[in-house]
C-alpha cells in the first residue's frame, strides 16, 4: 500500500478533534515530501537540529511539534522553529523557554511530560510530582507559555493491558487538574498519547494527540 494510502487509513481512523503529529525523525526528505503533498500539516521531530532543518525546508504552514528531550542550550535555536513543545519535563526548562519566548515576542504551547512508563531512564515529571507542582500553581507562572496539556509515553511491552492502564492514569491526571481548577491555561486539554505501537489503545483512552511514525512510513 502506498505511502499516501497508508496516511489516508490512519487519518480515517481518528475521532474528531484529535491530531494527528506525523514523527518524520530518521525518515528521507523524500518520504517526508510526500506526506506533507498529501495534506499533513503537523510534523514531529526528536532532536532540535532536524526540526531545525526541516523547518527551513517547509512552507510556514507545516507546524512543527518538538516531541524527544530538549536540552536548555538548544533552546533558543529550536525556538523560531517550533510550533509546540511535548517534552516540558522541568521547570528549569520551562523558565528557559519562556526567557527566549520574552524575547522573540512570542508565545509558545507547550505539554507536560509525565513519566508513566515503568521503565526506568524515560524523561519526564514523576506523577505526584506533577499533581504539586499543578496545585500550586507552577505552570501558570510562565506568562509566555501555554501549558495545553500533558505528553506521556507508555511502557514498550505486548501487554496491552499495562500500556492501557498507564495512557488511563494519564488521562485521569489531566481530568484531576481540570476538576482542580488547576488548569495553567483555559486551552489546558490535550493528551498527547500513542505511538506507532499503541496508537488504538491511546485513542480508546482519550488520546487527542497521536504521534506517529514509523508505523506510517515502513510498509507493513
Ligand atoms: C520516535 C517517537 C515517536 C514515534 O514513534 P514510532 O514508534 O516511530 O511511531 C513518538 N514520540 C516520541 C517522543 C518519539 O521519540
Amino acid at each position: 500500500m502506498p505511502l499516501e494510502e497508508r496516511l489516508a487509513r490512519l487519518r480515517s481512523e481518528l475521532p474528531k478533534g484529535v491530531t494527528l503529529v506525523v514523527v518524520s525523525k530518521y525518515q528521507s526528505d523524500e518520504a517526508v515530501q510526500r506526506v506533507y503533498d498529501a495534506g499533513q500539516r503537523d510534523f514531529g521531530e526528536n532532536h532540535v537540529q532536524s526540526l531545525v532543518r526541516r523547518a527551513e525546508q517547509y512552507p510556514k504552514d507545516a507546524r512543527w511539534h518538538m516531541v524527544g528531550h530538549l536540552q536548555r542550550n538548544k533552546v533558543r535555536q529550536l525556538l523560531p522553529h517550533v510550533w509546540m513543545v511535548h517534552s516540558l519535563d522541568s521547570l528549569r526548562l520551562a523558565e528557559e523557554l519562556n526567557r527566549e519566548c520574552v524575547k522573540l515576542e512570542r508565545r509558545l504551547r507547550c505539554l507536560v511530560q509525565v513519566h508513566i512508563a515503568q521503565e526506568e531512564g524515560k524523561y519526564g515529571f514523576g506523577e505526584e510530582e506533577v499533581r504539586a507542582l499543578f496545585r500550586e500553581g507552577a505552570f501558570a507562572r510562565f506568562e509566555r507559555l501555554d501549558v495545553v496539556g500533558l505528553m506521556g509515553m507508555a511502557t514498550f511491552t505486548q501487554d496491552e493491558a499495562q500500556v492501557r492502564g498507564e495512557f488511563t492514569r494519564l488521562r485521569a491526571l489531566r481530568d484531576w487538574v481540570v476538576a482542580g481548577g488547576f488548569a495553567p491555561s483555559p486551552e489546558f486539554r490535550e493528551l498527547s498519547m500513542g505511538m506507532s505501537d499503541d496508537y488504538l489503545l491511546a485513542l480508546a483512552e482519550g488520546s487527542t494527540m497521536l504521534r506517529v511514525g514509523r508505523g506510517l512510513f515502513a510498509e507493513p
